[in-house]
């Protein structure tokens, strides 16, 4: 049976369409007579006018429809099919959470509202708090953090507010080779000089280098565990003694989290600050920029220093928001979070159960070591250690062809999968990162270990099909920098100025 997948009858016929699809006079609406005065726009809107957005495109009901329809053709999904990309955890979305997070007194409940009517959103807010905090073995936390990297932001601000006050400011944040890139520029915003630690042979933290460069001016080191190789750090306990030794704290990215819940628990383990990726770990949408949520759980040390406002039980039973905490670092985001990620993180949570969680953890470690075990041989396996929810090979077997990581990349697509993270991390020369989460039924393994098999045959006897990959898109090799720096992300009109 061939992996590859057809694309749908309607985006192969709509392959030659332009596409523009304005033509002058038509409507996508009918408005009724107008009852009042018939004035000029401009006179009526005065300098609110926006004349700069020029003329609209002109089109149909049906025409707008399936323009917006055929463009979300184009486009992958993991409703679509299996989304390997490492380090993203890029799970499925389970429909009940949308359907939890649209009723109507949660979607519509404003953040002005009064404590005494928001009383059903602040137990939401406080029961995300305590199974977070059951899950991670932390004491407290903060869910205002919006991503990741906000969360990383906000716990090393935590660090920083801490260590000024016991009048031990320090300057340097030791970071692993491993690590994601948003780890140095998070300590290089909050002020401090990061400095590299390297792997040993294993893949973990080397823990005579790490000896060797803990002193007064370490204020942190920031490591993920598993790390971006998927390697748990088996040595974390006395990862975490070298650092308390010389006043220094351990702060964990915990973006993979989801090799660990129900498992083992951070707190236990000698974390003193982390942040948790909700759009990862916890099924909430992920992509195309958000909104997430990277709530920071620490231990009580750090406690005083959290964002306000924090929600407390009052005298009366009920429950409030809290502004009065002197050593706040203050506000990292408008209101509470992203609530609604909060409402959607929850029941996640609340419909998997303690159980449920700690299964998920268990056929996402399943389902990595499965690819593993399939593709090692066909793929070079740079670290033999073993790995839990995801796994890293490398192109070492297909560059002696001129195939590299980003070519097979491209080459999945064409098979109908969305590309494994390529090129990360970085200490893996030509890595392949993949993370096929627990969502995945062994057919859909079966048939993406089919498709990278597929991939490294072609490298071997048609290496110029993979190195000009991809061949179903629309279009093929952008130009991945004027991409990223340049994105055209919005229609404009071609001449502007006219309405
Ligand atoms: C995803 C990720 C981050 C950043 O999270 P965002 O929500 O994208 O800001 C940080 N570290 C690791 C290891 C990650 O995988």
């Amino acid at each position: 049976m061939s992996p590859v997948r057809k694309a749908s009858r309607h985006v192969n016929q709509n392959e030659g369409l332009i596409f523009e699809k304005s033509s002058p006079g038509k409507r996508a609406y009918r408005l009724p007579p107008l009852d009042v005065p018939d004035v000029d726009p401009d006179q009526l809107l005065g300098d609110a006018a926006r004349p700069d957005l020029g003329a609209m495109p002109e089109v149909s009901e049906i025409e707008i429809i399936r323009h917006f329809t055929r463009l979300s053709t184009w486009n992958y999904a993991i409703d679509l099919g299996m989304y390997p990309l490492g380090s993203c955890t890029m799970k499925y979305n389970p429909r009940v959470n949308e359907a939890v997070a649209r009723f109507e007194g949660l979607a519509n409940g404003h953040p002005y509202q009064p404590e005494k009517i928001s009383q059903g959103a602040l137990r939401i807010l406080q029961s995300l708090r305590e199974c977070l905090l059951e899950i991670t073995g932390m004491d407290a936390i903060t869910l205002q953090p919006a991503a990741g990297a906000h969360g990383e932001l906000t716990g090393i601000l935590l660090v920083r507010a801490y260590l000024e006050k016991q009048g031990d400011p320090r300057k340097k944040i030791l970071i692993p080779d491993s690590a994601h890139g948003t780890n140095p520029a998070t300590a290089a915003i909050c002020g401090y000089s990061v400095e590299n630690l390297k792997s040993n042979a294993r893949g973990m933290v080397d823990i005579p280098s790490l000896v060797a460069q803990v002193n007064q001016d370490v204020a942190a080191l920031m490591l993920t565990n598993p790390n971006t190789l998927g390697v748990f750090e088996q040595e974390i306990h006395k990862i975490a003694d070298v650092l308390h030794d010389k006043g220094a704290l351990l702060y964990m990215d915990g973006a993979n989290m989801n090799a660990l819940v129900g498992k083992v628990r951070p707190g236990d383990f000698g974390v003193d600050v982390m942040h948790l990726n909700l759009h990862k770990t916890f099924s909430t949408p992920h992509g195309g920029g958000g909104p997430g949520s990277g709530p920071v759980a620490c231990k009580n040390i750090l406690e005083p220093f959290l964002p306000v406002p924090v929600v407390v039980t009052k005298a009366d039973g009920t429950l409030g928001f809290e502004y009065n905490r002197p050593h706040s670092i203050g506000r990292v985001r408008a209101f509470y979070g992203n609530f609604g990620m909060h409402i959607r993180a929850l029941a996640y949570i609340l419909a998997n159960g303690p159980d449920g969680l700690r299964q998920t953890t268990e056929d996402a470690v399943l389902n990595a070591n499965y690819v593993r075990k399939a593709l090692e041989g066909t793929y070079e396996l740079p670290y033999k250690t073993p790995t839990l929810h995801e796994v890293v090979f490398s192109d070492k077997l297909q560059a002696r062809k001129g195939v590299r990581t980003g070519d097979i990349a491209k080459r999945l697509i064409d098979y109908g999968f969305h590309p494994y993270t390529v090129s990360f991390p970085l200490v893996v020369p030509g890595a392949l990162l993949i993370e096929p989460t627990e969502s995945e039924s062994r057919e859909e393994l079966d048939l993406f270990v089919e498709a990278m098999k597929a991939i490294a045959e072609e490298a071997e006897r048609t290496p110029e099909v993979v190195v000009e990959a991809p061949h179903s898109t629309r279009v093929s090799r952008l130009d991945e920098v004027a991409a990223a720096r340049k994105p055209v992300l919005r229609w404009k009109p071609a001449a502007p100025g006219s309405r």
